[in-house]
């Protein structure tokens, strides 16, 4: 990471002093100090990882930053850049075979956090297309559906997006009226989804339907008759992904359309676990693009004949987005890491999706201030993240809904209804 070198009130830039008796962990360093990692926690990284993670910021970098201003104010997903996101190795990234890249949970957090630095909406259409839609062919498919759709959607060949929420059915899932009946050997759906990731650009929809056995999900290709994406126009937040409402009117789809392993609500839900761990890494990136582009300014802008940043106020919010940045990153990494190692329930995943959501958006909000008025403007990326992250605080369960999961671990009792 780049760090800011010069200031006018002295540098930011001081040496940690180490006794020569510490730990290999804590010996001392020689770079200079990197102010969006006080607590040197890229030292919890392994050298693959950064390695990675340098990857796919040089990514960010040349594909996205350049071009993503440009994408949020015309509303567009970039489609072109699908299969480049494929070619990084990015998609469906901690899942193994079929075309997929086998890489570890932490990998996937790592990729969210440097694609999420870049925009929150891309992001999104990674999550959508590796967790909600490649985990459950993955998790619940059949062989022939894991072989037909996997080594397409991974390489970004094919797109993919995931249908639970209705305009009825939003934190509760559980309400959904889209309903998949037998007729013959064949299924027919019937029903409207809200919000879909992805839609309007999909190949695949996974769609979520009440069935005399309970919820089902169905492999659905987005141009089978009776299918209808309509694109959600006017959203001021994730403008770079493809928002759709889909609606289905006697689509019939053959038997080995269904998930053969996937019953029951549990099984949408354990899709959302895996995209909520990766908006706790995710929601760090864009925290960091914003305290970053924030710090870069406080030293520069002067008022008052002196710089901005020497000023107690903006220093002590400057102090708040680090503290909370490095408590964020911290977390996601201690979850990906327990989750790697099999130990992460939806209640930890719970714990980092809505800490982690609600700091990024506290830390965007303070920079947007410290920029004054410019903040408000597309010359910094500050405001994009900042209405980016409001769909972040949103989606894949509200902060009330996380809050009612970790206290249900807490208390042993529900209080959702
Ligand atoms: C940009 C964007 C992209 C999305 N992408 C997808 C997608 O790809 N696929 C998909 O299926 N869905 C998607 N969603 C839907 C998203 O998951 C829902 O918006 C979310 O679950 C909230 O549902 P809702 O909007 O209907 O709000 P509601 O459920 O109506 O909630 C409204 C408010 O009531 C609160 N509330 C609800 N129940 C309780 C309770 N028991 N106690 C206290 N407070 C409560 C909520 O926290 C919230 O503040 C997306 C949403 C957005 C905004």
């Amino acid at each position: 990471m780049t760090a800011l070198t010069t200031t006018t009130s002295g540098g930011v830039g001081y040496r940690h002093i180490l006794t020569q008796n510490a730990p290999d962990s804590l010996s001392p360093v020689t770079d200079p100090l990197d102010p969006a990692d006080l607590l040197e926690i890229d030292r919890l990284f392994s050298p693959d990882e950064l390695a990675l993670r340098a990857r796919v910021r040089a990514f960010v970098d040349e594909r996205i930053r350049p071009e993503v201003e440009g994408w949020f104010a015309a509303a567009r997903f970039p489609t072109e850049l699908a299969r480049a996101f494929g070619e990084l190795g990015v998609l469906g990234m901690h899942l193994e075979g079929d075309g997929c890249p086998g890489g570890s949970t932490v990998d996937y957090g790592i990729a969210c956090m440097e694609i999420e630095a870049g925009d929150s909406g891309l992001r999104s259409f990674m999550s959508v297309q590796g967790s909600l839609v490649m985990f459950p062919i993955h998790t619940y498919g059949s062989r022939e559906q894991r072989q037909e759709w996997l080594p397409r959607l991974a390489s970004g060949e094919a797109i993919g997006c995931f249908a639970l929420t209705e305009p009825g059915a939003g934190s509760d899932p559980g309400a959904m009226t889209t309903s998949a009946r037998r007729d013959g050997g064949d299924w027919i759906l019937d029903g409207h989804k809200r919000w879909n990731t992805n839609g309007t650009v999909s190949d695949l929809a996974v769609v979520w339907a009440r069935t005399d056995a309970g919820i089902r999900g169905f492999l659905v290709p987005s141009d089978a008759p009776g299918v209808t994406f309509l694109p959600i126009d006017d959203a001021w937040s994730l403008r770079a992904a493809a928002r759709s409402e889909l609606l289905l009117e006697g689509v019939r789809l053959p038997d080995g359309a269904v998930l053969p392993g996937a019953t029951g609500l549990s099984a949408p839900l354990s899709c959302l676990t895996e995209a909520r761990f990766g908006i706790a890494f995710g929601a760090m990136g864009a925290a960091r693009d914003c305290f970053e582009t924030a710090l870069r300014h406080a030293v520069t802008r002067e008022q008052f004949g002196r710089p901005i940043g020497s000023f107690q106020l903006i220093q002590a919010k400057l102090a708040s987005m680090a503290v909370e940045l490095a408590k964020g990153t911290l977390l996601a990494l201690r979850l990906g890491r327990m989750k790697d190692a099999g130990a992460a329930g939806p209640e930890h995943v719970s714990i980092g999706k809505l800490a982690n959501a609600r700091a990024a958006l506290d830390i965007a909000r303070e920079a947007r201030a410290i920029l004054g008025g410019d903040g408000i403007t597309s010359a910094y990326p500050v405001m994009r993240h900042m209405v980016n992250l409001e769909s972040v605080l949103t989606y894949e369960g509200t902060q009330e809904i996380h809050t009612l999961i970790v206290g249900e671990a807490l208390t042993g009792l529900r209080a959702f209804t």
